[in-house]
């Protein structure tokens, strides 16, 4: 693509924005924050070369032997606790702050959309703030775990689950519920980083699409969505791709 055809899709992209501002909500997914240090599932690897997440990060796994999930817990934590927010978040914070943007949708569990100042944020599999009993419902902030820990335990003797939905658990209600709403409402849905393989995660573009939104897509690869349900696919890494989209937006 030259320089010029892709500077339009940029200058299109953001007088989408600015058309319907502040109807626009952003889908987020592990893509976002690679440049933080926090590698994704697909794509470009590292973690996920030890750890199969459809072996690990199921809850039929966690169920069966806890201590084996911990193994990729204790692998991924540091990585989270240890990530800052890049350009891609704080552009999106941003464009919230500017009165252009009504919510963050994300999938992912690292927290880094509120680190970089969104206020309006749907987790939608959960966050890696708190630990869960799936015996007996009491919770914990993660802090009671450090690296090199043993798997946390409750007080009635439980390993915790870091409150993240595994493969195989619902999607929270209230944040299903708010997801889809926000999909269905908005002019713009923002996809960035997200490989919408995902169940239902996948659905909302489709769903906002459906009902009338203009559907952009930050990648660096082509996704199932990019030639069905995107509108305009602006290809590149989250962090540079945003900062050039606030920028036109601005
Ligand atoms: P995914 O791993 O399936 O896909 C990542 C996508 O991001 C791919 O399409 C890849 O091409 C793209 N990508 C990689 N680097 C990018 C970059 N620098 N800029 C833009 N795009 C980039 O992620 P998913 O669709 O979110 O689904 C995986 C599930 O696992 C989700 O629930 C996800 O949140 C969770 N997960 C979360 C984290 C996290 O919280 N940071 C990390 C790993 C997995
Ligand atoms: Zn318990």
């Amino acid at each position: 693509m030259t320089e010029i055809a892709r500077s339009r899709i940029f200058a299109d992209a953001a007088s989408r924005i600015r058309a319907v501002g502040p109807n626009v909500v952003a889908l987020t997914g592990a893509g976002i924050s690679v440049e933080s240090g926090i590698p994704a599932f697909r794509g470009s690897q590292g973690l996920w070369d030890r750890f199969d997440p459809m072996e690990y990060a199921t809850i039929e796994a966690f169920s069966a032997n806890p201590e084996k999930v911990w193994g990729m817990f204790s692998g991924l934590l540091p990585l989270l606790l240890a990530a800052a927010p890049n350009p891609a978040h704080l552009g999106l914070s941003g464009l919230e702050g500017a009165g252009m943007l009504r919510s963050v949708v994300t999938q992912n569990v690292d927290g880094l959309h509120q680190a970089a100042g969104s206020r309006n944020v749907i987790e939608y599999h959960g966050s890696f703030r708190e630990l869960v009993c799936l015996s007996c419902w009491k919770r914990y902030p993660m802090a009671v775990w450090s690296p090199g820990d043993a798997p946390p335990r409750c007080e009635c003797r439980e390993i915790l689950k870091p409150d993240i939905v595994l493969f195989g658990e619902p999607i929270p209600w209230g944040a299903q519920a708010t997801a889809e709403a926000d999909a269905k409402s908005c002019g713009v849905l923002l996809v960035a980083g997200t490989s919408a393989q995902v169940f239902p995660a996948c659905e909302l573009p489709a769903i906002a699409r459906l009902h009338g939104a203009v559907v952009i897509e930050i990648n660096t690869e082509e996704t199932p969505l990019t030639r069905t349900t995107t509108d305009l696919f602006l290809k590149g890494k989250a962090g540079e791709v945003m900062t050039k989209l606030v920028e036109a937006v601005r």
